[in-house]
């Protein structure tokens, strides 16, 4: 129970990698803060569940963060809500998948502005709290396309390698002030964001999703199998913990062996 007492905001935590990573800090104390768009009824169920399941205090805000005060807005009421923010998890995204001459500029706009500018804004607001309290734990979740280029994905792979270099300033700016920043940069998570562009290929081949889930591993990923977000709520936990007090400005591959190639 590393983090009892500590409050922790993960955003877009009601799917997929973020609810991962909600329920990992949750289980080892922390109170949650949960994040993102979905039905109403089954946040609450999930908000619920994971207040029970591991005895902490779980609330839910859905703030919108593809809008400029969004990010700052929702730390401010975390931690009015708890008392403190002591775990920030910019992790809300979301993936558009056409050639640079035909990507539409309103989708560029979006990912810019949830990929890239909520974390820095998120950032941004959290850290003078966490500098007085004097600890503090910022994990901004990139991908392996924060550290290599896949074709298609233009406004994907710029913002994920800005989210990888702002990391970088910010860890280097509170290095003394007991705060670490690191990036997760996962290869292939099944997640509701993967099963979107899986069926999009499988209609685009005539093929069927299983094929594809097949193909897109064979592509980038020497270990033919996805990570589960678990996995990254476990590498989460670790990068709280004591053991990990000196690790910060590091994107950390999670990803089958993806960026080793
Ligand atoms: P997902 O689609 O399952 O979850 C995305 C979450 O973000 C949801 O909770 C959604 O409601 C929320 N969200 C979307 N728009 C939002 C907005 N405007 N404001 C607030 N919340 C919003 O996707 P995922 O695969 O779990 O992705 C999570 C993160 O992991 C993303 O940053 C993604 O780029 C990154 N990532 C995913 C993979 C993968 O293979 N799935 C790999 C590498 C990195």
């Amino acid at each position: 129970m590393t983090l009892r007492g500590k409050t922790a905001l993960v955003t877009g935590s009601t799917s997929g990698i973020g609810l991962g990573v909600a329920r990992a800090l949750a289980a080892e104390g922390a109170n949650i803060m949960l994040n993102g768009f979905g039905d109403p009824d089954a946040i609450e169920e999930l908000r619920r569940t994971i207040a029970s399941t591991f005895a902490v205090e779980v609330d839910y805000d859905d703030a919108n963060l593809m809008l400029a005060g969004g990010p700052g807005e929702l730390v401010d009421r975390t931690n009015e809500r708890f008392g403190s923010l002591d775990v920030l998890v910019n992790n809300a995204g979301i993936q558009h998948v056409a050639p640079v001459e035909s990507f539409p500029l309103d989708q560029w706009d979006s990912i810019i502005a949830l990929n890239l500018s909520a974390v820095f804004l998120g950032m941004r607001a959290a850290i003078p709290a966490m500098k007085r309290r004097g600890w503090g734990r910022i994990i901004n979740v990139a991908s392996a396309h924060g550290l290599v280029a896949s074709a298609n994905k233009v406004a994907y792979v710029a913002a994920k390698h800005g989210v990888v270099g702002a990391t970088k300033v910010a860890a280097i700016e509170v290095a003394n002030d007991g705060i670490t920043v690191n990036a997760i940069c996962p290869g292939w998570v099944l997640t509701p964001l993967v099963e979107r562009q899986l069926k999009e290929r499988a209609v685009a081949h005539g093929s069927d999703v299983t094929a594809e889930s097949d193909a897109l591993l064979a592509e980038k990923q020497p270990m033919l199998q996805f990570t589960t977000p678990e996995a990254i709520g476990a590498m989460a936990v670790y990068l709280c913990s004591e053991a990990a007090r000196t690790v910060t400005g590091t994107p950390l591959s999670i990803d089958g062996g993806w960026v080793a190639q």
